[in-house]
């Protein structure tokens, strides 16, 4: 069932974050302590404050970075190189994940609500780097955030995808909603499953969904 839902997908679009690697590795923490700093500096507010604002951006708009833009002018550029100059050392490479990913059909995308220089350096920890054809940032987004259905447009019109031959891998069901309404199958990547008719499958391992696929 599962390798017949899968049999017509030849493209292969994956999150970053908390989906190619695992949410233990805790990478995302260090981004959230700088993203605090940024705010208690740029806007001057205290870190509690700034936790919260960074927080209720993000749920709000789908990114910290989308609601500073809209509140307070914030330029994505230097912000993006700021949050993400982190240490990668809390990523191990995982061959067993390359092999899978390698092994699928067609073309293989990241689309992440980060930077692309970013998803770069992460896709090398992870010792994932030659495997995508194509990696798509925020940037390429005129920085409109996942799950914002301009963002999804913009991406997939310069990567050409095609909905009804595509596959969506995410850790955030918000951003699968979008690309279920196009016609993309999806499936969330995460510890917990969700019941929600926008989700196609749920898997807590990545690299076992893909392996059954074959
Ligand atoms: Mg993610």
């Amino acid at each position: 069932m599962l390798k017949t839902a899968f049999k017509s997908v030849d493209t292969w679009i994956f999150d970053l974050d908390n989906t190619l690697y695992p949410p233990h590795m805790r990478l995302f923490d260090q981004i959230e302590v700088k993203m605090i700093e940024f705010v208690m500096r740029e806007i001057g507010v205290s870190r509690e404050d700034a936790n919260h604002m960074r927080h209720n951006y993000w749920a709000q708009y789908g990114t910290t970075l989308a609601g500073l833009m809209h509140h307070h002018d914030i330029d994505p550029e230097p912000y993006l190189a700021e949050v993400h100059d982190i240490s990668f050392e809390p990523l191990k490479s995982d061959p067993e994940l390359s092999t899978a990913i390698k092994n699928l059909p067609g073309r293989k995308i990241i689309y992440t609500n980060g930077s692309a220089p970013y998803a770069e350096k992460v896709v090398e920890s992870r010792g994932l780097a030659g495997l995508f054809d194509d990696i798509y940032g925020v940037e390429h987004a005129s920085f409109h955030p996942k799950p914002q259905q301009s963002a999804f447009e913009q991406v997939f019109t310069k990567a050409a995808v095609f909905p009804e031959t595509s596959a969506m891998f995410e850790d955030d069901p918000r951003n699968l909603s979008v690309p279920h309404s196009m016609g993309l199958r999806t499936v969330l990547v995460a510890p917990k499953p969700m019941l929600a008719e926008h989700i196609h499958f749920h898997t807590d391992d990545l690299t076992g969904f893909l392996r059954n696929l074959r």
